[in-house]
């Protein structure tokens, strides 16, 4: 239910809605797509990424001199959590052949597969097992199954959405796998969602020329994210799994490849060494970083973690001047601020429109082009719907997906998206919803090839916390996919690369060399990384506590 100064506007977009819809049918465009100069002109104008406070040089580490998002730059000139002295390495807690860090998508398949190409396996993250973007992920998975697509066309498509910067052997990686992938989900245990003869119910997402999209109602990623989890769960043999017990720093040997990692145990507040001939980073990505202040889709434990361990021990990055806004957030009712409501209300028929009803921009652009349409509609137009707290938004108009894509598809195909409105008597079958762009997806990350190595030996990579699969702007389902791809690749890959290897000194000495750099840069002591959980502490709060250590959420 809406309040009473958001009535006047909602009767103009119930007013406009049967002329809109008379266009839906007719199969005539229903918004005309920008153009390459119109799209560049608006990310120019409106995109976060664009501004000019939005990135600068960072001053330390294999990235030195280049510029990138101003958030991700402060994180990595840090201090370490730990002290490399309190650590008797000769004696870890643990060993194993492949460390996994990251308990998503990514991080079962790698395990999955490490432990099928004969490894032990510890699997080690922050939360519970499974907690993670992975489990939240709505829309779906993109794959070239149907006889009018091809792996050739969903390249063309995931390099357009990229702006052309993706890496090529990723991208080929990525859509070569895919239709592997899927099957190898379905044996799983996957249900995805098909036609009455078998075959998968196929959806479109922004910029994909096909039909492409799978899905398991509107909670693939749940779906995918649980079946993974549960085959985890069944090799307990070999695949031991170690909960609350993020990892802070990674540990090197003395012939400097990657050997292991320093875990803080959350419950305990002690911490544990592992010692493994290799390591997988699946962490995913940096929701919870709030970039220029903006509200999140991303699950608690989204803080960049593996980006600050990786870069510590000389791993370089790929795109981290990018960051990926989806236009769709909730802004209102206030308890899902930042919520995603996914893109497949607009596949299936929804139309963003302003205060007055009128559509303004294709509901299927490219997602950065979309979000700095809003921005737009919002900020320079003054055609947005504010809320009592002063957040802006947009309609998205989704009663016309029933009306487009037959009765009772938005209860069958986005029960999540209508329960989740339910809660706040907003029945999103008869009244539209009010979004705004949020921070979804960390575009770039760790650079790794298409065996999912970093520069430095020992160090494997999967997931949202490797950077190039996507350019500069990941399309819809193509995430989903990569921790499918990239996870099973990881896995395979390190527990090949394990076979050979004999570890030498443990050592912590990198951490010691990169606290040289920060304390040259004249950094705040206090400023430590990996952050792990996000700080939500008012500073007005903070004064008063008795400790005078505050350090985030850890002390
Ligand atoms: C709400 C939402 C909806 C989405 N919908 C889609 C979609 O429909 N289609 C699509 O393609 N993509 C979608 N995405 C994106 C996609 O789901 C994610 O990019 C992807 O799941 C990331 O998987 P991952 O395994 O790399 O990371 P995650 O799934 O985030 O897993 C990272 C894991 O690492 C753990 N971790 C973090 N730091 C540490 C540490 N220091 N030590 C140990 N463990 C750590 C975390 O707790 C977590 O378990 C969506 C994302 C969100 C947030």
């Amino acid at each position: 239910m809406y309040p009473e100064y958001m009535q006047e506007s909602l009767k103009k977009v119930v007013r406009t809605r049967p002329e809109r819809l008379k266009l839906a049918k007719s199969g005539k465009e229903l918004y005309p797509l920008m153009t390459d100069d119109e799209r560049k002109e608006i990310l120019d104008k409106f995109h976060p990424d664009y501004q000019p406070d939005a990135k600068r040089e960072i001053r330390i580490g294999p990235n030195k001199g280049e510029k990138i998002t101003t958030e991700v730059a402060d994180l990595l000139e840090s201090y370490s959590r730990i002290n490399p002295k309190d650590f008797d390495l000769s004696n870890p807690d643990y060993e194993t052949d492949v460390l996994v860090i990251g308990a998503g998508s990514a991080g079962f398949a790698a395990a999955l597969l490490a432990e099928e190409n004969g490894a032990k396996v510890i699997l080690d993250t922050k939360l519970r097992i499974g907690d993670s973007n992975s489990m939240m992920a709505q829309g779906g998975i993109q794959a070239a199954v149907s006889p009018d697509d091809s792996p050739a066309l969903h390249y063309l498509d995931a390099l357009g959405g990229g702006h052309f910067d993706n890496k090529p052997e990723l991208v080929r990686a990525l859509v070569s796998d895919a239709p592997y992938a899927i099957n190898w989900l379905s044996e799983t245990g996957v249900m995805f969602d098909r036609n009455p003869d078998g075959t998968m119910k196929l959806k479109s997402g922004g910029g994909t020329s096909r039909l492409r999209m799978h899905s398991a109602r509107d909670y693939t990623g749940a779906a995918i994210c649980r079946t993974l989890r549960d085959e985890v769960l069944n090799r307990p043999d070999s695949i031991k799994i170690l909960e609350h017990q993020p990892a802070v720093e990674l540990i090197k040997d003395s012939n400097g490849r990657v050997a292991g990692a320093v875990l803080y145990h959350l419950e305990n507040k002690e911490y544990f060494t592992v010692k493994a001939k290799s390591v997988i980073i699946s962490t995913g990505g940096f929701g919870r970083l709030h970039i220029k202040g903006f509200e999140t889709t991303n699950h608690y434990g989204a803080t960049a973690d593996g980006l600050v361990m990786a870069y510590r021990v000389g791993a370089n990055l790929l795109y981290m001047d990018s960051v990926q806004y989806h236009p769709t957030g909730a802004i209102y009712p206030e308890q899902i601020v930042g919520f995603l409501c996914t893109e497949k209300l607009r596949a299936l028929g929804s139309q963003p429109v302003n205060k007055d009803g009128d559509l303004f921009v294709h509901p299927l652009e490219p997602r950065d082009v979309e979000s700095s349409a809003f921005i737009r509609e919002c900020l320079e137009r003054g055609n947005g719907i504010r809320t009592e707290l002063g957040r802006d938004g947009v309609w998205l108009d989704t009663p016309l997906i029933n009306k487009i894509s037959g009765p009772g598809t938005t209860e069958s195909d986005l029960p999540a998206m209508v329960r989740q409105f339910g809660r706040y008597d907003i029945d999103i079958t008869k009244e539209p919803i009010l979004v705004y762009p949020t921070l979804h997806y960390q575009n770039g990350g760790i650079e790794i090839n298409d065996h999912c190595e970093t520069k430095i030996p020992g160090l494997f990579v999967a997931g949202e916390s490797s950077g190039g699969v996507h350019g500069r702007n990941r399309l819809m389902g193509n995430s989903q996919l990569d921790i499918i791809v990239f996870g099973r690749r990881a896995g395979k890959y390190a527990a090949k690369y394990m076979k050979g290897i004999n570890i030498g000194k443990l050592t912590l000495d990198h951490v010691y060399e990169y606290e040289k750099e920060v304390e040259k840069l004249g950094v705040d002591r206090k400023k430590i990384a990996p952050m792990v959980l996000p700080d939500y502490v008012p500073e007005s709060v903070k004064k008063r506590q008795y400790s005078t250590h505050y350090e985030g959420t850890l002390r």
